[in-house]
């Protein structure tokens, strides 16, 4: 099974991503996670991100295609996996369209998990993860990127017939509950 998880920062992508993968035996791939491990090991990846990321800014398009396409070639994700945080941006969702039909494989689910503005802020403010983006004016221009440049992807899906809308609100088991109905 292949699954894309998306919904904008603080909608609790990587709590249901981790849930799915214990239930579904998938691995999850979140370049978020992969962008903050290089940049704890201070990797060269690490030191080219790093700025980016304090910033919630996006890290250049090739970078994140590059290291996806790389990542997928392992054979843990031969039998299937749940993507968190990518596709991002619309060129990274035609670069993944791609890399997919290499593969000869396609996409079982896009989950859009739907969650209100204020209480998006509010969940990212008191997660206490510690996370230099997790800030107020960060978290404001990391919602402001997610409106304006990862949005537009709904669209590219939306055109396959492939979005399910997740009600992201209640309790962590409530919303898990709905993803399994959906998958
Ligand atoms: P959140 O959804 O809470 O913002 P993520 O862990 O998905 O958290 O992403 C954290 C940061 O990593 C983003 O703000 C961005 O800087 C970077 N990032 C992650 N995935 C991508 C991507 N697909 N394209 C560009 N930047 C990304």
């Amino acid at each position: 099974m292949t699954i894309i998880i998306f919904g904008p920062p603080g909608a609790g992508k990587g709590t249901q991503a981790a849930l799915i993968k214990e239930h579904y035996n998938i691995p999850h791939l979140s370049t978020g996670e992969i962008f903050r491990a290089a940049i704890k090991n201070e990797t060269a990846l690490g030191k080219k991100v790093t700025s980016i990321l304090d910033a919630g800014e996006l890290v250049p398009d090739e970078t994140v295609v590059a290291l996806v396409e790389e990542e997928l070639k392992k054979e843990d994700y031969d039998d299937g996996y749940i993507l968190d945080g990518f596709p991002r941006t619309v060129p990274q969702a035609q670069s993944y369209d791609t890399i997919l039909q290499k593969k000869g494989r396609g996409l079982d689910a896009f989950l859009l998990l739907e969650v209100p503005e204020e209480e998006l802020v509010n969940r990212i403010l008191s997660r206490g993860e510690g996370r230099s983006d997790d800030t107020p004016a960060k978290v404001k221009n990391r919602l402001e990127v997610y409106w304006n440049e990862t949005l537009p992807v709904l669209n590219h899906y939306k055109k396959y017939g492939l979005v399910n809308k997740i009600d992201g609100t209640g309790s962590i088991e409530d919303i898990f509950d709905r993803i399994k109905k959906v998958l």
